[in-house]
């Protein structure tokens, strides 16, 4: 199955992208999670993209289509993928629809105070990218990954300022494709504001997975 994950900063599609990789075997492409990993590296992609993660703005779409391109030419996404943050604007969309047939577009269903609460509790693995949260989704030791040991650290952009900026930014630049995908037929609506084991329920019986 070849699904879109689509919502705000913060609505839990890391969370529950998760969750649905043991339940579909298809592998979660993060474009978020590629460029950290881009940035703790230093490869030359990272160095250009840090201050526009840092900033909340988005990468450009060139970029951001190549690199995804890539990505889903590999052996393990040929019969399926959860993409996390991709596409986020218009013509990524449509870039995307020219080289991939997708079969469905959960769009996360949350108001801004909930992803405003997400994000400023979200603490994140520096080594595996695995996010927690303090109050909703804690680690067993306090600032430690449960699944890799790694430390956890509070993004740069899930500060309160960049919180705003990206808030803006999705309303602005993201937000159309909700209609993009349901005028194809393709779009799911999903409640985000339950707890995670309630979100992964309502995701199983909206995909009949
Ligand atoms: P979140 O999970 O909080 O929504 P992501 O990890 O998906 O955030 O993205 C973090 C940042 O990476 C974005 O603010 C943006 O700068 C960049 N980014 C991720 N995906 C894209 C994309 N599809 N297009 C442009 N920039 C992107
Ligand atoms: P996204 O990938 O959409 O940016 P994440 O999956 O990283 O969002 O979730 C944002 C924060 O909210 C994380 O700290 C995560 O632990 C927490 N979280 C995710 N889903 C839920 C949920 N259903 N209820 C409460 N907290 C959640
Ligand atoms: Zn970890």
């Amino acid at each position: 199955m070849k699904l879109i994950f689509l919502g705000p900063p913060g609505a839990g599609k890391g969370t529950l992208a998760a969750k649905a990789v043991e339940i579909l075997t298809v592998p979660h492409i993060s474009t978020g999670n590629i460029f950290r990993a881009a940035i703790a590296a230093k490869s030359p992609l990272g160095l250009k993209v840090k201050e526009i993660l840092d900033s909340g703005k988005l990468v450009d779409d060139e970029t951001t289509i190549g690199l995804v391109r890539e990505r889903l030419a590999q052996d393990d996404a040929r019969a399926g993928y959860i993409l996390d943050g991709f596409p986020r604007t218009i013509p990524q969309a449509e870039a995307l629809s020219g080289f991939s047939a997708v079969d469905k577009v959960l769009n996360f269903d949350i108001p801004d105070s909930g992803v405003v609460e997400r994000l400023s509790g979200r603490r994140t693995c520096k080594k595996c990218g695995v996010n927690f949260h303090i109050l909703f989704n804690k680690p067993e030791r306090e600032g430690i990954c449960d699944a890799c040991g790694g430390e956890l650290y509070t993004r740069d952009d899930d500060k309160a300022e960049a919180i705003r900026k990206r808030l803006q930014v999705y309303r602005d630049q993201t937000a159309p494709l909700i209609d993009f995908y349901r005028e194809k037929g393709l779009l799911i609506d999903v409640d985000a504001r339950p707890g995670i084991d309630e979100v992964v329920e309502n995701f199983r019986k909206s995909l009949g997975v």
